[in-house]
């Protein structure tokens, strides 16, 4: 399989090379020069496959330069009940018969759905490394959950670094907790005297230093990472199985969105020929994307306009990932290419009529939540189901609840658990979000991070330090 970026560079590239880059050299995101398509036959030999061998069949189809052997170990490393707490990895539960069901992506180390791409990102990392003889130091700034995620992936893993940087004081004792507990020796977290912003801008003035960053091979680990999407895919298919007795059925889901990663995965499930009815984009008061499916108009918001809400891991300004999407949508060949790149370069744009009729073919609807709605959405399935989800999930649920069709499950995609958002849990309910046992105490833990001024040159010298 070979890689083409949505811009239009000319240069095809095979998954390895892609692996520990982040946007292709024109600007664009890679994408499989074509879909590979799923039969029924195909589909029906799946069925009953295991997380781990689903996950390595879908890869297969994408990834010819790791040998099978190989990439097999890779992700039954990965996919197992110890690190995700099932033997099903995903899955799914009903709630009552109102015809929706939650499929839990969020029982892995961080507890939250990220951990499913990130944890199969830190094996390939460590193993292409290793072959490569390279080594990688990757340079983040969270305000939670990408952070902790990208850590509990990294940890202990030959040839990684992590250097995060967080705004100190700023996240939740929980977050912190989750991240600065860890002793690993490869993992070094950064407080920064500042908000977010602060650090995200110190991140890109070491990044925008060519020089240091080839020195000390500078990487990152964000969202528009293509292997975070493919694996992403895996979770439609195995949810979509739990789902459905046949292969002829259709579901549809229902997916809390920020940076349109995970449902673009839906997406390219849909384009394989999972048989998916409709792709449902929950946003938050953050609506960038229900804008735009509503309307045709792509509208990028600046930071004055990004609101700070109750489900925080969807407050996005513009949406990284969802240039595939467009790409797509025009034809995904040297003409949709060039008509993305033009649309990309201007920022906010508005599609044409006869592009924005496509949207149905392609199965996308949307809808939007507010806090209010969250804290109802909330307090309804604790009533009605005596089930807890956290402020993200419910997005999901109260736009997924908008589009319910008869006779087609709809696939809530639970993207974060109660836990780690306790404040809106005791809004909504009255009481402490439920814990898993193994985190009752993490604020008990020592703890280490360092503290630092937002100044560029101390945190290139701290990354030089370690680097020596
Ligand atoms: C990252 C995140 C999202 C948004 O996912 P995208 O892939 O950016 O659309 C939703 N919910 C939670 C809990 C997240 O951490």
């Amino acid at each position: 399989m070979l890689y083409i970026s949505t811009r239009g560079d000319k240069t095809e590239r095979r998954f390895c090379e892609i692996l520990l880059e982040g946007l292709a050299p024109d600007g664009g995101l890679y994408l499989p020069v074509v879909y590979p398509k799923v039969d029924s036959t195909t589909l029906a030999r799946w069925r009953g496959l295991s997380y781990a061998e689903l996950a390595f069949e879908i890869l297969s189809l994408y990834i010819d330069d790791i040998p099978a052997a190989d990439l097999k170990a890779l992700v039954h490393k990965t996919y197992t009940p110890a690190v995700f707490g099932s033997e099903a990895i995903v899955p799914l539960r009903a709630l009552g018969d109102s015809g929706l069901q939650i499929e839990a992506l969020s029982n892995g180390p961080t507890l939250a759905f990220k951990d499913m791409a990130m944890q199969l990102l830190g094996n390939l990392f460590e193993y292409e490394l290793a072959r490569r003889g390279e080594q990688l130091n990757i340079l983040g700034a969270t305000s939670g959950d990408t952070g902790s995620a990208a850590e509990y992936a990294m940890r202990g893993k030959r040839g990684v670094r992590v250097f995060m940087l967080s705004p100190h004081g700023r996240m939740s004792p929980f977050q912190q907790a989750q991240m600065f507990s860890l002793q690993d020796e490869n993992i070094h977290n950064i407080a920064v005297e500042g908000v977010f912003d602060d650090a995200q801008d110190i991140v890109k003035a070491v990044s925008n230093d060519l020089a240091f960053k080839r020195q000390h091979k500078i990487g990152t680990v964000n969202s528009i990472n293509w292997a975070r999407l493919l694996a992403q895919v895996v979770y439609y298919f195995a949810g979509y199985f739990q789902a459905t007795k046949q292969d002829s059925e259709q579901v549809s889901f229902a997916v809390p969105s920020g940076n349109f990663g995970n449902v673009c995965a839906g997406h390219v499930a849909r384009m394989m020929g999972l048989p998916i009815k409709q792709l449902v984009v929950a946003t938050n008061e953050n609506d960038v994307l229900d804008e735009f499916f509503r309307t045709g108009t792509y509208r990028v918001r600046g930071s004055a306009d990004t609101y700070e809400t109750s489900s925080p891991s969807m407050d996005i300004s513009k949406a990284s990932n969802f240039e595939r999407f467009i790409f797509d949508l025009l034809g995904h060949d040297a003409g949709a290419a060039e008509r993305t790149r033009t649309l990309f370069r201007e920022g906010s744009f508005t599609l044409s009529a006869a592009e924005k009729a496509r949207f149905a073919e392609f199965g996308f609807v949307s809808g939007k939540s507010t806090h209010a709605d969250r804290v109802a959405t909330i307090r309804a399935t604790w009533q009605q189901h005596h089930d807890m989800i956290d402020p993200h999930t419910a997005d999901g649920v109260k736009v997924a609840a908008e589009h319910v069709e008869a006779g087609v499950p709809m696939i809530v995609l639970e993207t974060a658990l109660p836990a780690k958002f306790a404040e809106t849990i005791r809004e909504a309910l009255g009481r402490e979000p439920s814990r898993p046992a193994a985190l009752a105490d993490i604020e008990l833990l020592p703890k280490r991070f360092s503290v630092m001024k937002p100044d560029v040159a101390a945190v290139k010298s701290l990354i030089e330090q370690h680097c020596a």
